[in-house]
């Protein structure tokens, strides 16, 4: 609690009282807090690419003697590290217009099954250390959703399942229509699709489980240290999740893998209207 006292006079300035205004600070300092640490991580994780993406062009350019290989390889370096970069700038921009609530979802009729298509497309380069399994009875019932920010949400599972798993392990991911026994008890009624991406990696501990659908919430330990990630793309995920009306949550065991699960409301279509996507 924040108190400031101040004296209260009349008109000739005799003191007639004191004035007491208590406030409570806690918001502000937690805000203050959250700042603090908002600039901390950020300086450090953008500094990081960029110091070796400086370093690499100046080997670039001073070292004429340099043989193609070496060339591509470090040209590959400065490449992926431009990539961390652009992608930590896109998920703070992200979160700074979801917190502001700017966001506005762009919601229609969503074909699961060319989403996860596109998906495993993009993700290519990433999987080919992995075994992909998707287990997607179709046709699958359209959810109601904005298809790029569903996208989002699967992208920002299925690269962590990469980056927190073993080479040579398997990923799969499941898509189906929810049973009342697949929700959390707090889940809100209704139709819903079930996602799961689920890896044979590092798994997470019980008591970090919650947190890390908060902001910048990373687990210590050696193997996370190692990787890239300022600990907002589980963050966003969730937000985006919310936003649809649906839940995510995870089941985790420590050293034999991780199950993230979320939810997307099942798209009805209006008596007179068949759904089709724009
Ligand atoms: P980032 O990966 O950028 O750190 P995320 O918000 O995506 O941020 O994830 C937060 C943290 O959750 C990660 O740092 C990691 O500790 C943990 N985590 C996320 N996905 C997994 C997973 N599939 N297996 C184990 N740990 C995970």
């Amino acid at each position: 609690l924040h108190v400031l006292s101040v004296p209260t006079r009349d008109s000739q300035q005799q003191l007639t009282g004191r004035l007491w205004v208590v406030s409570d600070r806690t918001r502000e300092r937690e805000s203050d807090r959250l700042k603090d640490e908002f600039i901390g991580i950020v300086s450090h994780e953008l500094r990081t690419p960029l110091t070796s993406i400086l370093g690499y062009t100046e080997i670039l350019l001073n070292r004429q003697d340099l043989d193609y290989e070496s060339q591509r390889e470090f040209l590959q370096t400065v490449s992926n590290e431009a990539e961390r970069l652009f992608k930590m700038v896109k998920d703070l921009l992200d979160v700074s217009r979801l917190e502001a609530g700017v966001v506005k979802l762009n919601r229609w009729a969503v074909g699961l099954w060319q989403v996860i298509e596109e998906l495993t497309l993009q993700l290519h380069t990433q999987l080919i250390h992995h075994k992909l399994l998707i287990d997607a009875r179709t046709p699958l019932p359209p959810v109601f959703a904005d298809r790029d920010k569903v996208k989002q949400i699967i992208f920002n599972l299925l690269s962590n399942a990469i980056k927190y798993s073993p080479e040579g392990s398997e990923i799969q991911l499941t898509v189906r229509r929810a049973n009342a026994d697949d929700l959390p008890a707090t889940h809100p009624p209704g139709q819903w699709m079930l996602i799961v991406v689920r890896d044979e990696g590092i798994g997470i501990k019980p008591e970090d489980q919650a947190r890390l659908f908060e902001r910048f919430q990373r687990v210590d330990n050696s193997n996370t240290r190692q990787k890239s990630g300022v600990g907002l793309g589980l963050y966003i995920s969730r937000l985006l999740v919310e936003l649809h009306g649906g839940r995510i949550w995870v089941k985790s065991v420590e050293g034999s893998g991780s199950s993230f699960s979320f939810t997307l409301p099942i798209w009805t279509a209006p008596a007179n209207e068949q759904g089709q996507e724009p």
